[in-house]
């Protein structure tokens, strides 16, 4: 049987707030996978968190202390990967010094993501040098690491290609060798928010990754809207024009029949249908959702469990950021 790879795979989340559902599918369940195939640095992206955020900085700490804690209770092993916050690793910013010389205004400008953030931003007041350099960041994020693989969704495709441009641009001026990384496609369920739009912390339409209780949980759930046809319990309904059913394909696989049958006859209620789905999604989350509250409440404890992972992404940091200094010869 083949040995598993053990190349270096580098990703991270942005630090905003609390973590949505969401994030399982698109995040922690590859993450967890991820862990057993390459040498993992999981990062928790707090500098990238304050271009928007930084009008709120004292709240940054705290979500990022809380996000290590849900790392941890959805199953990342500080053990076999390195989790760590990313402002803790000062080598990130000073090679996000060496790219930001190297890299022309122009690659940032054509970043096709930018064009839209820029509207957003100008309207948040965050049209910032910080916000508008944030690829470049990214770049010096993997390159710290030598980080051979990230995992991407098609819509950030375009940051990585610039990552690869800027540390191409590194190797070919100074002779150097630093790794080029690659993308690891990874699928993102569209996860509609509570009343059926895009989930989004604006709109205050999300469920948590890690709900307090499995009674908010309930309350979430329940506040979710149904196919507007079936307003009475006798109406049968249609699960293709539901947002209840949209999470259901995600977390009721044996229960889909059930649901499609029983909407379709008028069988089920949407209340019956939506405690289903509740008791579905708890099955997943209520060993995490236990774990991540003992966490927390050992704050020492977290705390020193965060520097061990800090100290060893510095190490790694350390090791390269003196290879860019030789190659520069500087
Ligand atoms: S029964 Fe379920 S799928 Fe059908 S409309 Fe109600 S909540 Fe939606």
């Amino acid at each position: 049987m083949s040995q598993p790879s053990r190349e270096r795979l580098m990703t991270g989340i942005r630090v905003t707030g609390p973590l949505h559902i969401g994030h399982y599918w698109g995040t922690m369940k590859n993450w967890a996978q991820f862990q057993n195939d390459y040498e993992c640095f999981f990062g928790v992206m707090d500098w990238h968190g304050m271009t928007s955020a930084y009008k709120i900085s004292s709240q940054i700490l705290g979500w990022s202390e809380e996000m290590v804690a849900e790392f941890l209770a959805w199953g990342l092993d500080p053990e076999k990967s390195t989790i760590f916050i990313q402002s803790q690793v000062p080598e990130h910013l000073e090679l996000f010094m060496v790219f930001a010389n190297l890299t022309p205004m122009g690659w940032l400008e054509r970043v096709p993501t930018w064009k839209d953030a820029e509207a957003d931003a100008k309207q948040s007041d965050t049209h910032n040098l910080g916000r508008f350099a944030y690829p470049v960041l990214q770049a010096a994020d993997i390159a710290i690491y030598q980080g051979k693989k990230v995992p991407v969704g098609a819509d950030q495709v375009s940051h990585l290609e610039l990552s690869r441009e800027i540390i191409r641009r590194f190797n070919h001026l100074y002779k150097a060798k630093l790794t080029e990384p690659t993308a690891i496609l990874t699928e993102t369920p569209a996860i509609p928010g509570l009343d059926g739009r895009k989930m989004s912390k604006s709109y205050s339409n999300f469920v948590l990754l890690t709900e307090e209780t499995e009674k908010a949980l309930r309350k979430k759930v329940n506040a979710m809207v149904t196919d507007p046809q079936r307003v009475h319990r006798t109406d049968p309904g249609d699960p293709l024009k539901c947002s209840v059913y949209g999470y259901h394909k995600l977390y009721s696989q044996g229960d889909l029949t059930w649901v499609e049958e029983g909407c379709r006859s008028a069988g089920i209620g949407c209340g019956d249908c939506k405690a289903k789905l509740s008791e579905n999604i708890d099955k997943i989350s209520a060993g995490p959702r236990a774990l991540k509250q003992e966490l927390l409440a050992d704050r020492k404890k977290l705390r020193d469990m965060i520097r061990f992972g800090n100290e060893k992404a510095r190490n790694e940091a350390r090791k390269t950021l003196e290879l860019i200094r030789s190659s520069m010869k500087w």
